[in-house]
């Protein structure tokens, strides 16, 4: 979202952000007319993921330009000229448009990075896509049209790319006199490879999220609006300024397990803090949740709440636990199996979108010896062969362990659903191993802590997440990769260090 003149310029991406979160429109909105800006920039992970994003796309512009040279045709690059650091202007936008019109109207050779831009009573919208490509079907152009499509790194069309399309596919109608009857998505994953799309089943969605968005601009956004968690946070650019709201209203979504359902419900009997339901009475009343519920998060915002007013006179204070009685069978520590000295520790890092269909970088072991001291293995693929064959070796390395006198029984624990997961679908990619791993998930060698853990305590902390909980088990993490996220940027200032080549260290190492 721009302001332009007297114009405010929407863009597809607006169009995906108040699909997200309309909070987040708001917070574009009035920081154009002197609101504040959002705190976070773009980090080291959006950097990585943007050139992930240009690689693919200069892929798909080289298998494209194959393809149409076979049928006499080309691509027109439109960007070829484009100023990045032009001033951005109405008149520069209504050149680049110019050109896009001029360029379809030249005959039907695809165009890269074609800009669209219309105004309309003070809103204007703009886009640029990154292929137009021609089709026979007739229109006011002459005996071809064109439809549009996008590259993007998801392994699926997700809905933000296709709203992206319709848009563009909207301009392109006003040009080419019809609509287009298909949009499509190149996506990231060489086995969904393109999907097509049928317009008409998608615009009437489209044109329902875009008037949405014209009337709140129209409106002025005027009124109050408030921060909801919602999956976007993570990649949002106002995620510290939302967080700092929540943490300065001690927002009740800082209840562990508490969704956005059940903090409207409170919120309508007048419970709006974290501290609020933590000392609400014991008979307290909400008749839409069940007890069980109820009970469940008063008993949680309560372990969190007194481990904040511990951690106010401790700050090394532990955060407080109970147990979930009765244990019921088969769940909690009843799905803890008898400890074995064979017992082995894993984590896989992947990577989601090196290579076709992502890559799993790294499995890691720990175990303990006899003697007390921790041994760490570790297995690295960085090829789709190697990654083939690191599943092979991870198989290979727990059942060497099984076969060792007194380690039948062992177990590999891991926190997380993630690993086996991750293990089956390697499986199935490769077409490998199948009857090996199923056979390792059926005598139940795997055990995830993490439902043991949430099945079996209540703990005093905003996340069940393991980094949360290693203060429970005194871990004090000396390395600085806090989480998933910065894991791959680490991996990939390791593969640059060594000029995209080369090997981990392999082998049993101390620690
Ligand atoms: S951080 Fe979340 S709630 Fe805040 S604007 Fe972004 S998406 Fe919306």
């Amino acid at each position: 979202m721009q302001k332009l003149e007297s114009n405010v310029v929407l863009s597809p991406t607006d169009l995906a952000n108040h699909l997200a979160c309309k909070h987040l429109s708001w917070l574009n909105y009035h920081s154009l007319y002197g609101g504040a800006r959002p705190s976070k920039n773009d980090d080291e992970l959006t950097e990585i993921l943007q050139q992930y994003g240009a690689e693919h796309e200069a892929t798909y512009f080289a298998a494209l330009s194959e393809q149409l040279a076979a049928v006499n045709r080309t691509i027109v690059n439109l960007d070829i000229d484009r100023d990045p650091d032009a001033p951005y202007s109405v008149a520069a936008l209504r050149e680049r448009a110019a050109l896009t019109a001029q360029s379809l109207s030249d005959g039907p050779n695809a165009l890269y990075q074609p800009t669209f831009f219309s105004e309309d009573g003070g809103i204007a919208w703009v886009g640029r896509a990154d292929f137009l490509v021609p089709t026979d079907v007739a229109s006011l152009l002459g005996n071809y049209s064109f439809e549009p499509e996008d590259t993007k790194l998801a392994r699926i069309a997700k809905v933000n790319a296709v709203l992206q399309l319709c848009s563009y596919a909207e301009q392109l109608t006003k040009l080419q006199g019809i609509e287009p009857e298909f949009i499509h998505v190149v996506t990231g994953s060489a086995k969904e490879g393109k999907v097509t799309i049928r317009l008409s089943e998608v615009s009437a969605y489209f044109r329902h999220v875009k008037k949405n968005l014209q009337q709140a601009v129209i409106d002025k956004f005027e009124g109050p609006s408030e921060p909801v968690p919602v999956e976007n946070c993570n990649m949002c650019r106002w995620n510290k300024d939302c967080a700092q709201w929540w943490r300065e209203r001690d927002h009740l979504s800082y209840v562990a397990g508490l969704l956005n359902g059940h903090r409207e419900t409170l919120v309508s009997h007048g419970i709006t803090t974290l501290a609020q339901l933590a000392t609400s009475p014991d008979d307290l009343s909400v008749p839409e949740f069940e007890d069980e519920t109820l009970h469940r998060l008063r008993r949680q915002a309560q372990l969190q709440y007194n481990t904040r007013v511990a951690k106010q006179a401790n700050p090394a204070a532990l955060p407080e636990t109970e147990f979930i009685l009765p244990i019921k069978d088969f769940r909690g520590f009843n799905m803890l199996p008898t400890p074995n000295a064979g017992d082995l520790f894993y984590d896989i890092e992947g990577h989601p979108y090196r290579g076709d269909e992502g890559l799993e970088y790294l499995h890691g072991f720990s175990w303990k010896e006899a003697d007390g001291t921790l041994k760490y293995h570790e297995i690295w693929a960085h090829t789709p062969e190697e990654e083939r064959q690191a599943l092979l070796d991870v198989i290979a390395f727990i059942n060497k362990r099984r076969s060792i006198p007194g380690f039948e029984e062992m177990r590999v624990y891991h926190f997380g659903h993630y690993e086996p997961s991750a293990l089956r679908r390697l499986s199935t990619r490769y077409a490998t191993a199948e009857t090996e791993l199923n056979s390792l998930i059926r005598q139940r060698v795997f055990c995830d802590l993490s439902r043991v853990v949430t099945q079996a305590m209540r703990i005093g902390v905003e996340s069940y997440s393991i980094k949360k909980l290693e203060q429970l088990y005194v871990f004090n993490r000396t390395d600085l990769v806090a989480d998933g996220g910065l894991s791959i940027v680490y991996y990939e200032k390791w593969l640059q260090s060594i000029n995209n080549g080369g090997f981990g260290p392999e082998g049993d190492t101390g620690g």
